[in-house]
């Protein structure tokens, strides 16, 4: 690995500690306190051993006794010092955790809605949401950033000693072997073949993680096809109905098979790897501390150091040991999980397509909020057909209208355009004579109350959903309910408005009715002055539809209303309908006026009539 990559990987890591920090300045300081410890835990212990057993040898007892007392509550009051803080970190690593996600929605709901529809925004966040699973978040690095430290100090005291045990000088023997272990000879010797096993280790253990890198890498895929199978067809049970009519299951459990299969050689190739790893680190750890054992008996034996020094060096090289392999392991880890957080931070960066607006939307107990389209195109990201075509009009203020056209011909186009959820390529929307790039995105949005084609309710109570981010009054929940006639259904439920609907995440099933209802009387909830039903009542029978019609015509009496729909019949009470084909308004009027037309709405009339008488 060169040294620029390393360099990045640690601006990376560093940025997230920063970042950390941010978040929780405890943290840092904390960890740094427990590396403290536990290092002068470590060599405190070592030096009071030393100690101790050239007491015992030169028979002062009561030295051996105070020094074994000392020991004792080093290790005591360091010990407990170090549990209290790691229990302490369990909980921070788990919010560490969290805050990885957290960070992750966060930026989501933060960006436009045109990016976030992007399918490679979704693959995005699935990437490092599943990467972090695999490799760990935040609390990880912080982790791993811990062990290097520490694992640096730890090297650097050994270092240091073993400097030390290399100066001293020898005081008996024959001349060669003074000579070997006299000082300049100890560091060229010893020194050296420490400095080979230490690089060894680096680029043995870096072999091994890259070729796992590699294996994790190509298994990713497998992971997220069983996770496919398993959350989207195994266990969920409305695809069950689809499985069993359409005889899915035998292909299914081929399928299955086949992946299982994928795993069992990933796991049989990856224990492979581990064993050749593990037995390459046990000959280099063998090799090593037969290498210090040597040279320390050597230094012993010609009197440079005595017997208790022995076991003082012995432990710091088996400390030196061990914390060079914990940093190659952390690094390791670091430079495994580099690509991920590097994308985590970029993702993070991304900015908003949108034009940030600052000017607030005047609160007008009136209503007279007046929209208009100024020539507007628009283009899908990607598409190289223009969805909506010079289009420009003006919303009738406080009137019913209806938009209407075979599918494919832009309405719902115009309506995301109209909430700003898409800007347009060309041209402008006006409120009140002003871009609404220019307002501030959520109080814009606050003036729609809107219940798409695939309106969404999630897997929360019927209140929740109802009211959704605009403050919880159990009186005006009820109050939408009644209005989207689905109040005698969530009487019925077990725990009225506190009822978690969506079966299959353990709350109750409700009809395709009754969940559009819901949708329906969290639009009404809002009470927006502007109100957009896009093909709303699709799932209801003629009678709720005509229920929801009229509830709806009631409700939207000093609003602007806009009706999407395909049938043709729920368009005849709105005061001014917008015929589009092909991204463009062809025809607009009343149902009478179009009718006498004989254009494109008289032709859709014709066609949907037939079926009805
Ligand atoms: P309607 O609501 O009248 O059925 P739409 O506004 O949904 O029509 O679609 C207008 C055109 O834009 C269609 O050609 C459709 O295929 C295309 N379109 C709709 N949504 C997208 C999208 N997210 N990306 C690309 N093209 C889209």
């Amino acid at each position: 690995m060169d040294r620029k990559k390393i360099v990045l990987i640690h601006k990376t890591g560093l940025r997230l500690l920063q970042m950390v920090h941010k978040e929780d300045s405890s943290i840092l300081p904390l960890h740094l306190l427990e590396i403290v410890l536990s290092v002068v835990q470590a060599y405190a212990a070592l030096f009071i051993t030393a100690d101790f057993v050239d007491a015992l040898i030169g028979g002062q007892y009561e030295r051996a006794v105070r020094l074994a007392l000392v020991l004792l509550s080093v290790e005591l009051a360091f010990g407990l010092a170090g549990s209290a803080l790691r229990r302490k970190f369990r909980g921070m690593e788990t919010r560490m955790w969290l805050l990885f996600y957290v960070w992750i929605r966060k930026k989501a709901f933060a960006l436009d809605y045109e990016r976030l529809e992007n399918p490679e925004v979704a693959q995005k966040i699935l990437f490092l949401e599943r990467t972090s699973e695999i490799y760990g978040g935040l609390g990880t690095v912080i982790y791993h950033y811990c062990q290097i430290l520490c694992a640096l100090i730890k090297m650097g005291t050994s270092a240091f000693m073993v400097g030390y045990l290399c100066m001293a000088r020898p005081v008996r023997g024959s001349a060669f072997w003074q000579a070997v272990t006299s000082p300049v000879c100890s560091f060229v010797l010893f020194g050296g073949a420490l400095f080979g096993m230490v690089a060894f280790s680096f680029y043995f253990t870096g072999f091994f993680v890259k070729k796992r890198m590699e294996m994790f890498r190509k298994h990713t895929g497998v992971e997220e096809k069983i996770s496919y199978l398993s959350k989207n067809i195994f266990m969920n049970y409305q695809a069950g109905k689809v499985i069993r009519i359409f005889g899915m299951e035998k292909m299914l459990l081929k399928n299955s098979r086949a992946e299982n299969k994928k795993v069992y050689n990933f796991f049989k190739e990856s224990c492979s790897n581990d064993l050749k790893q593990g037995m390459g680190d046990t000959v280099i750890s063998s090799v090593y501390a037969w290498l210090t054992y040597l040279f320390l008996i050597l230094k012993v034996a010609v009197g440079a150091v005595t017997l208790g020094a022995f076991t003082k060096y012995a432990g710091a090289m088996a400390k030196f040991a061990l914390a060079c392999a914990e940093l190659i392991g952390s690094q390791m880890q670091l430079q495994q999980m580099a690509t991920y957080m590097t994308e985590f931070l970029d993702f993070l960066n991304w900015e908003s397509a949108h034009t940030v607006g600052t000017v607030p939307v005047e609160k007008r107990d009136d209503g007279e909020y007046e929209l208009a389209f100024e020539d507007v195109s628009f283009v899908y990201p990607g598409s190289g057909q223009p969805a909506l075509r010079h289009v420009d009009c003006k919303l009738g203020l406080k009137k019913k209208m209806a938009v209407v056209g075979k599918n494919g011909a832009g309405k719902t186009t115009f309506i995301k355009l109209l909430c700003r959820l898409y800007e347009p390529t060309e041209g402008r929307i006006t409120l009140n004579g002003v871009d609404i790039r220019k307002y501030d995105e959520e109080e814009y949005r606050d003036l729609f109350g809107v219940v798409f084609q695939d309106f969404k309710l999630f897997s929360f109570t019927v209140g929740e959903n109802v009211a959704a981010g605009y403050g919880r009054s159990e009186e005006k929940i009820w109050e939408a309910l009644r209005k989207a006639g689905v109040e005698e259904v969530v009487r019925e439920l077990p725990q009225k408005t506190d009822t978690l609907i969506l079966k299959g995440r353990g709350g109750v099933d409700l009809s395709g009715g009754e969940i559009q209802k819901l949708a329906l009387a969290r639009a009404l909830y809002k009470d927006a002055p502007v109100v957009i039903l896009d093909e709303p009542t699709a799932a209801l029978d003629p009678v709720s539809e005509a229920a929801v019609y009229e509830s709806f015509g009631q409700m939207v009496k000093d609003k602007t209303s806009i009706y999407i729909s395909h049938r043709m019949s729920s368009c005849r009470f709105c005061d001014d309908i917008l015929v589009f084909e092909e991204g463009g308004i062809v025809e607009r009027g009343s149902h009478e006026a179009l009718l006498a037309r004989a254009g494109e709405y008289a032709r859709l009339w014709e066609a949907q009539a037939k079926y009805y008488v």
